[in-house]
Parts: structure tokens; C-alpha cells; sequence
């Protein structure tokens, strides 16, 4: 049921420990994807705001959060991951809310999120530095240091899992953290924040200023006492914030697009491929970085596996967070033109619709579903070939060979993820070398699974690495000590 205060009294910011409101009391409303109703607002913070969880952030270096050490602050981190997973339905509810998505596939991003801070919360007191071999009299250590203050932006589609991305990380090497949701979905970040405070985790090592991209965000990527900057977006607002940062000389990281192909050879596992390529495109409504959906499919089988995937997309179910089906609506009214816009333009150039999925009897009037759509053979140059939907939208088309494939898979600007799905070992290894992105699945894949897993793109999908090890030395830098000792 609706709380009508609870939709008139905006969510308050976390901010050097302290629960804000705007300094101006601006609101923004929280809109359900399902029935595109007002459901409760946050605030909205602005370059004010965002200037003090900057300072906030700075202070707790000098504090209580700085002076921790790596074991106390994996401690903290695996408490919060405890009470993430004791709280677990509630924010999965709330996350299923905010973003519209299946209750089961919210509970899942719940999941990973405490997975994240269970995973970095353990790393915490394990990174260690290096002693470089130097001439005589002299050692020389390497120590790994944290930046200082780092700033976070990120989207809608995953809010909870993006948090656990990006924070863990960089609490984990000590740094104090200043995030910057996404405007249509900041409320599992608030929750969170609760819960953070909860297990102890010392004022001002997190910061969350709600508002929109171009206040907070904009304030934040160019705040100059930022010491890092990592961006989870759009290409357009990714250029916008590595410029800012470049004024002060900060470092960013930029997780963008993806245009991810799976490349299907006639001798694979078809039977195993085929209900994992269509989630790849259907998961959370097609609105995943990493999602697949680009299918290209040896000529010799075209027809044949192609005709397969269209008889399951038939059978996609879009429904509420409470139905739980394949997927959920897009996230806003934009996503539902961007999504319908592309599907009508395909049409109208004549490109075959294969198949679509249904909406299921009952859902909302006024919530932005779509049907799931699988278009194909598409020409190489047409857009659907070539742009990131970000929608439950395939891009059918064939190739004639290996080389073909190649060239097909690398013919965007984008290179996140791809997959290779063949038996053959040597073409296994072949394909997955020659595929310019960041991860490639061979005969499986994962969008967006793995906290283990380094994970982000080349090309136009980004630069730096998240997840697994490598995200602490991205979340660090070094310090050489040459010492002379005689
Ligand atoms: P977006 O770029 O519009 O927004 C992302 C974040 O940037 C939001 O928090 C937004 O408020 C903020 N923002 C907007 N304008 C800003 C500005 N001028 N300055 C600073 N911040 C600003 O992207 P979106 O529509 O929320 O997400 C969709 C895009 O994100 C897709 O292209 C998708 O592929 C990409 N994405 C990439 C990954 C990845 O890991 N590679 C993951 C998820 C989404």
C-alpha cells in the first residue's frame, strides 16, 4: 500500500554520518516501473550537498575510518555483508520496487551484493606490496596506498549490485567513498547505508548523495577534492565525467555499453547453448551492460538454431516484481520509447520480427512493459546490428566461417563481453584471443555474474577493471620507498 508521507517527505541523504535533506528541500519522486505510479521521493542533492560528503569523506581519512587497519576493516565489511544477508528480503523488495525487475531476480542482486562485501571484506588485509631488487645499499619497497576520496556514479539497472562493485572495492584499500545513485533508483543505496552504519562502519567512509546526473553527478565528477572517480553509464555522460576529472588530473575508471556477441558454431552444445543465450538477452528486460545480444550463428545452422531461439522467445513472459516471470518492465518512459524506437524502425526497414515474447494478463496499466523481440538476419551495418538497445532486443545474423566470425563479432565500437560457443578446444582458444573485449565465456556465460571475476571493457565500453583482484590495485596506487642503507 501506499504511504502518502512517506511518498511527501523526501528520503534524507547520508552524509558524514548524518541522515540530510537538500539544503534547498528538493525532492525527486520515485515512480514504480510496474504501474508508473509515485511511490515515495528522495532528495535532491546538488553541488551544496555534494561538497559536504566530499568533505565528510575527506575527514574520515583523518578519523576513526583511517586509522583502521586491513584486518578492522575487513571486519567491518564482512559485518555489513552479515547484515545485508539478514535483511536480504526487505532491500530485495525494495530493489524489486524501485527497478520494477522479478522478485527472484532482485533477490539475487541481494545476494551479490553481500557476496561483494564478503568477498573484498576478505581481501581487505591480503594485498600486500613488493620489495624491488635494486643495486647495492638500497631496498626498495612498494607500498600500496589508498587514493583518498573516491567517487561513484552509477545506473539504474543493477543499483544494489553496482554498490557492491564499486564500494567494496574501495573500502577494502581504505579509501572513503562518495556515491551518486541513480536518480530513478536510490532507495537500496539508503537502506544500505542504515545497515552500514549498523555494523560499525565509522562516519564519513561512506557518503550517498541522491539527486540528478547533471547537479550531483556533475558536482561530484568535478569536485576537485575527489582523488578517483569510478563511472558505471553511458557513453555520452562517461566522456562528460572523464573530462571533468581530467581537470584535476583524476583517475577514472568508465564501465559503459556493449554491443556483446555470442558466437554459435555448428558442432556446439546447442541444447545447452540455447536457454542460456536467451536469458543473456532477457534478463533484467535486456537493460544489462553485458547483455548478449548480438547472436551470430554459422550459416550452415542458421536457419535451424535461429528457428529454435524464436520458438523460446515465444514463450518469454514480462510481468510485475510479484508475477517473478523471464522479466519485468523497462525502467522509465525514456527506456520505453528508446526500446519501442528501435524495435519500430527495424520493422519499418523490413527487417524480419522472428518472434516476441508476451506481456502477461494483469499487469498495470501505466508500467512500461515491452515484448521481448528477436530480429533476424540483420543487415551488419544496421543499427540494431551496431548500438547498444539496452532492451530485451536480438540482433540475429549469420557468419560463414571462422574468420568471419572474427571479423563480425569485432565490427563495433564496443568490446565488453562476448561468447564462443563451440567443442572444438583449438577454435575455443582461437576465437576467445581474437574477440577484442574484456571477458569471453567459452561454451557458457555470465552477464554480470562472478564478483571474482576482473571484469570491464575496451573500446567504447570503457577502460580500467572492476571485480576480483584487480579491482584493489585499480582502488590503490603505489608509493616506492628507495632506501640507502650502505
Ligand atoms: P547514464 O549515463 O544516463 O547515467 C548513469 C549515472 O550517471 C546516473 O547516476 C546518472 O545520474 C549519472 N549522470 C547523468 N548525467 C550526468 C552528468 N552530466 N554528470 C555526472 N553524472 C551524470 O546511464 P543510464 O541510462 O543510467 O544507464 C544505461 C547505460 O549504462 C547503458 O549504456 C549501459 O550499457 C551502461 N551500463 C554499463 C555497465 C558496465 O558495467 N559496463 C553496467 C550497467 C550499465
Amino acid at each position: 500500500m501506499d504511504d502518502m508521507s512517506d511518498r511527501q517527505t523526501p528520503k534524507p541523504m547520508f552524509i558524514g554520518g548524518q541522515w540530510t535533506l537538500a539544503q534547498d528541500g528538493d525532492a525527486i519522486p520515485v515512480v514504480s516501473p510496474a504501474d508508473g505510479r509515485v511511490f515515495a521521493s528522495v532528495s535532491r542533492g546538488k553541488a551544496h550537498e555534494v561538497d559536504q560528503a566530499v568533505k565528510a569523506a575527506q575527514r574520515a581519512l583523518e578519523g576513526a575510518w583511517g586509522r583502521l587497519d586491513g584486518v578492522e576493516r575487513g571486519r567491518v565489511m564482512l559485518r555489513i555483508a552479515e547484515k545485508v544477508l539478514q535483511n536480504a528480503e526487505e532491500l530485495a523488495q525494495l530493489e524489486a520496487r524501485d527497478t520494477g525487475k522479478p522478485i527472484s531476480t532482485a533477490r539475487n542482486d541481494l545476494a551479490v551484493l553481500a557476496r561483494y562485501f564478503e568477498f573484498y571484506g576478505g581481501a581487505a588485509d591480503k594485498v600486500h606490496g613488493q620489495v624491488v631488487p635494486f643495486q647495492n645499499g638500497y631496498t626498495v619497497t612498494v607500498l600500496r596506498e589508498p587514493h583518498g576520496v573516491t567517487a561513484h556514479i552509477i545506473p539504474w539497472n543493477y543499483p544494489a549490485q553496482m554498490l557492491g562493485r564499486t564500494l567494496a572495492p574501495s573500502l577494502a584499500m581504505g579509501n572513503a567513498t562518495v556515491l551518486k545513485p541513480a536518480e530513478d533508483t536510490s532507495l537500496s543505496a539508503l537502506k544500505f547505508a542504515e545497515l552500514a552504519t549498523e555494523a560499525g562502519l565509522p562516519e564519513g567512509a561512506l557518503n550517498i548523495v541522491t539527486g540528478l546526473g547533471e547537479e550531483a553527478g556533475a558536482a561530484l565528477a568535478s569536485h576537485p577534492g575527489i582523488n578517483f572517480l569510478t563511472f558505471t553509464g553511458s557513453n555520452e555522460v562517461g566522456t562528460l565525467v572523464q573530462q571533468a576529472a581530467a581537470r584535476n588530473a583524476v583517475k577514472c575508471v568508465l564501465e559503459l555499453g556493449g554491443k556483446s556477441p555470442q558466437i554459435v558454431f555448428a558442432d556446439a552444445d546447442l541444447d545447452r547453448a540455447l536457454p542460456i543465450i536467451v536469458r543473456a538477452i532477457i534478463q533484467n528486460a535486456g537493460q544489462t551492460c553485458t547483455a548478449g545480444s548480438r547472436l551470430l550463428v554459422e550459416r550452415k545452422i542458421y536457419d535451424d538454431f535461429v528457428g529454435r531461439v524464436a520458438t523460446r522467445f515465444r514463450d518469454v513472459r514480462v510481468g510485475t516484481p510479484e508475477m517473478d516471470l523471464d522479466c519485468g518492465p523497462v525502467m522509465n518512459p525514456a527506456q520505453l520509447q528508446r526500446v519501442t524506437r528501435y524495435v519500430e524502425n527495424a520493422k519499418a526497414q523490413g527487417i524480419v520480427l522472428l518472434a516476441e515474447g508476451q506481456i502477461a494478463p494483469g499487469v498495470p496499466e501505466g508500467g512500461y512493459y515491452v515484448r521481448p523481440a528477436l530480429f533476424g538476419p540483420v543487415p551488419r551495418a544496421n543499427a540494431l546490428a551496431q548500438e547498444e538497445v539496452f532492451g530485451p532486443v536480438l540482433a540475429a545474423l549469420p557468419f560463414e566461417d571462422e574468420a568471419d566470425a572474427i571479423a563480425l563479432a569485432n565490427g563495433t565500437d564496443y568490446g565488453l563481453l562476448a561468447a564462443v560457443w563451440t567443442e572444438s578446444g583449438g577454435r575455443q582458444q582461437r576465437v576467445s584471443k581474437a574477440v577484442r573485449c574484456g571477458q569471453v565465456f567459452i561454451n557458457c556465460y555470465g552477464a554480470g555474474g562472478g564478483v571474482e571475476l576482473p571484469f570491464g571493457g575496451v573500446k567504447r565500453s570503457g577502460h580500467g577493471r572492476e571485480k576480483g583482484f584487480l579491482a584493489l590495485e585499480e582502488m590503490s596506487s603505489t608509493k616506492t620507498l628507495v632506501q640507502f642503507h650502505g
